[in-house]
Parts: structure tokens; C-alpha cells; sequence
């Protein structure tokens, strides 16, 4: 339903919770965040019903981290549970991803490819992420490549917004859009991702749109896009004149 990440010099945190917050209007049943501190340390945090009770849950931890990834869910597949809300993360925890939108084909994709792996929900969602897990694994890709990889195997149907993290990669920040908007704010020392520009304007009012088959990869201080060809593009960002 509502994506926002967030990667920069300093904490992302309140980024998050506050873009959560703003994307509320938009209706959800569940929400969750992770954060990521370095390649040993990082934090999931997810809870059911308002960002508040997420936020309660994240007061009770010490988390730190300059880069991290949150989501509000609306229930498609799999009922609202704590382990269905997003991020979802791959069996090693190495990849956390969050989705809005439906993967039309993920229960052939689950038994085509995922026969060894424990499911631990009951998302198209967690079945993309374990995707790009096996994926890389099976073929030694790197993130970009197994995300890609995993979105070539989608059906034609499927829509998505899809904002990933790898732990092996801390700061960055992988987005990928289908028939579900995702936008890349842009600013000096944060750049975000965010399904709706409402949530970060007390970040910036630059934006890069994403277009459907496009992929960006997101750091603090670089966005680099790629066609469906996987051909780097140049795309300026706009500002968006409207107040907070
Ligand atoms: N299909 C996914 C799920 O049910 C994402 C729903 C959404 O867009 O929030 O978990």
C-alpha cells in the first residue's frame, strides 16, 4: 500500500515512522520497518494495525543505522498477521523487501523454484524476496541482477512497486516499479524512495519519477537508473511546488 525508504549521512529512523505517518490516509492494516546499521547489524520490526503500535514496538529497541526501507500494508494475499506485513526477508536474512501491489503468478513461481525453502508467511511478497535469494545464490548475481532477474519471471499482470535492501550492501537501495507508482526524492546527504511524494516533503521537493520496467539503485549521495535493457538513463529531477 504505502513504501517509503530512506538512505543518508544520518539516522533514518524518524525518516521512516514520520513518512508512515503521512501515508496513513491512505488506509493499510499492518505496517513494519527495517533498518540497517552495518552487515552484522541490523533491525526488522513489524506490527499489526496503526503506526503507532509500530512505533511503540520500535521505542523498545535501541536502533540505529543510516539506511532502511518501511512499509504500510493492505492485505492481498495472506491475512493480516504480524508475519505478513512487510519487509519481508530471505531465509538467511540477507535480502528485506517491500512490496505494494500483486505478483499474479507467485504460487507457480513458489512451486517452480522454491521447494526447499520455509515460507514464513503466506505473501506474494515474501515469494519475490526468497526469489532474489535463490537467484543469487543458485547463479552468483549480485542484488541488481537476482531483483532483475526475479521481475523477468513475473506475470505480465503482476503489478509492483518494489523497494529492496542487501545486508551485504549497506546505504543502498534498490527500487523497481510496475503499474504502481515509486518515486526518488533527492537531497543533499538523504536521498528517499517513497510510493507517495506526501511522505518525504519534509526531506525535498525533488523527485525523480521511475517509469514501469525502469530500476534505480539509491544510495546517500547517488541514483543511477536503468531501462528495461538494463541501459543506464539520465532522468533530471522535477520540484514539486506544494507545501508540507
Ligand atoms: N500483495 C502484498 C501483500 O498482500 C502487498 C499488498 C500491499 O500493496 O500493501 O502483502
Amino acid at each position: 500500500c504505502g513504501i517509503v525508504g530512506a538512505t543518508s549521512v544520518s539516522e533514518v529512523l524518524p525518516i521512516l515512522l514520520k513518512g508512515l505517518e503521512k501515508l496513513e490516509y491512505r488506509g493499510y492494516d499492518s505496517a513494519g520497518v527495517y533498518v540497517n546499521y552495518s552487515e552484522s547489524k541490523d533491525y526488522l520490526i513489524k506490527a499489526k494495525g496503526r503506526v503507532s503500535a509500530l512505533e511503540e514496538e520500535t521505542s523498545k529497541v535501541e536502533i540505529h543505522g543510516t539506511s532502511g526501507i518501511a512499509h504500510t500494508r493492505w492485505a492481498t494475499h495472506g491475512g493480516v498477521t504480524v508475519e505478513n506485513a512487510h519487509p519481508h526477508k530471505s531465509e538467511d536474512g540477507r535480502f528485506y523487501l517491500v512490496h505494494n501491489g500483486v505478483i499474479e503468478n507467485y504460487e507457480a513461481l513458489r512451486d517452480t523454484y522454491l521447494q526447499g525453502v520455509t515460507l514464513q508467511s503466506q505473501t506474494d511478497t515474501e515469494v519475490a524476496v526468497q526469489l532474489i535469494d535463490k537467484f543469487a545464490k543458485d547463479n552468483q548475481l549480485n542484488a541488481l541482477e537476482a531483483l532483475r532477474m526475479m521481475i523477468s519471471k513475473l506475470d505480465g499482470n503482476s503489478a509492483y512497486g518494489f523497494l529492496l535492501m542487501d545486508r551485504q550492501e549497506p546505504g543502498i537501495m534498490y527500487a523497481a516499479k510496475r503499474k504502481s507508482p515509486l518515486l526518488i526524492g533527492v537531497s543533499e546527504g538523504t536521498n528517499v524512495v517513497t510510493s507517495d511524494a506526501t511522505a518525504v516533503l519534509d526531506i525535498t521537493h525533488d523527485f525523480i519519477e521511475l517509469i514501469d520496467g525502469e530500476v534505480a539503485i539509491v544510495s546517500k549521495d547517488k541514483v543511477t537508473l536503468l531501462n528495461e535493457a538494463g541501459e543506464t538513463i539520465v532522468r533530471a529531477p522535477y520540484h514539486l511546488d506544494i507545501d508540507e
